[in-house]
């Protein structure tokens, strides 16, 4: 059946991989309050009116029990959406689901030929082989990414804590962290479509983006993240995760996800 919207959100409301804080399980909720809030609209910077059309469907929040039941919850999901035309959005929780997002969307994206280039916007490569001996922790997706051979490249933007374990996975996979200097020279980067965005809300600053349970200072501003969403070619889908609202101020962090997610949304509209 062919999927009536050709974008959707999918909410993942699950921090149970998360090492430090849990809360953003929160996430999703609060993206959705912050894109609905009246203090806003729906038109993207483009001049695009998101309400006014149906141009996006919201799927609800995804039912997840628990460990593997979770992964393998995610990874249908996707699939489901995928092979129905559609491309997806989803509204984390812990930054562990893209580890089971990109199962689906690299695992389809290979099968056609056409195999993903991944940005990752993070202040941490996520790379660890295992973390407090959990291979599915939130500080390991990008390790079993790139065991899977789920995309041709990861490029990772706004690292800044990177330990030297992380540093020896990179470079065993091949991972591209791009150096501080060159955070915003995306054309530098030839980026080859099609392409994922995987935004970790701590890749921006704490300054506007407080509300993560790893703020780590000297990060992106909104509008530098902003650019990359416009400026990246080639992009099928994207992920916002790490949104902890337990943690926020005054909602800003919530406010920043839920513009991230109104422009992907008009940016997969017009790709
Ligand atoms: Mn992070
Ligand atoms: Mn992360």
């Amino acid at each position: 059946m062919p999927a009536t919207f050709s974008v959707c959100l999918l909410g993942l409301p699950t921090d149970e991989a998360s090492s430090f804080a849990r809360g953003a399980a929160e996430g999703p909720a609060a993206i959705r309050a912050a894109l609905r809030s009246e203090s806003s609209n729906l038109t993207t910077e483009t001049g695009r009116d998101l309400g006014g059309a149906k141009s996006f469907e919201d799927l609800g929040d995804l039912e997840l029990a628990g460990g593997a039941e979770t992964r393998r919850a995610i990874e249908r999901a996707v699939t489901e959406q995928l092979s129905e035309g559609a491309r997806v959005v989803s509204l984390g929780g812990d930054h562990s689901v893209s580890y089971p997002i990109l199962r689906a969307y690299g695992s389809a994206f290979r099968a056609r030929g056409t195999p993903l280039t991944v940005v990752q916007i993070d202040a941490h490569p996520d790379l660890y082989e295992s973390f407090d001996g959990d291979r599915y922790s939130h500080a390991c997706p990008f390790a079993r990414i790139m065991e899977d051979g789920l995309a041709r490249r990861l490029v990772q933007i706004g690292i800044r804590t990177a330990t030297g374990h992380q540093l020896e996975q990179a470079e065993r996979f091949g991972v591209e962290i791009v150096p501080r200097a060159a955070w915003l020279e995306t054309e530098a980067l030839a980026l080859e479509a099609p392409t994922y965005l995987s935004i970790d809300l701590d890749g921006l600053d704490p300054a506007f983006a407080p509300g993560v349970a790893h703020p780590e200072a000297g990060g992106l501003s909104t509008r530098e993240v902003l650019e990359i969403v416009w400026k990246i070619p080639g992009l099928v889908g994207a992920d916002v995760v790490e949104l902890n609202p337990e943690r926020d101020v005054g909602e800003i962090t919530a406010a920043a996800a839920a513009k991230l997610v109104k422009e992907l949304v008009g940016r997969l509209l017009e790709a």
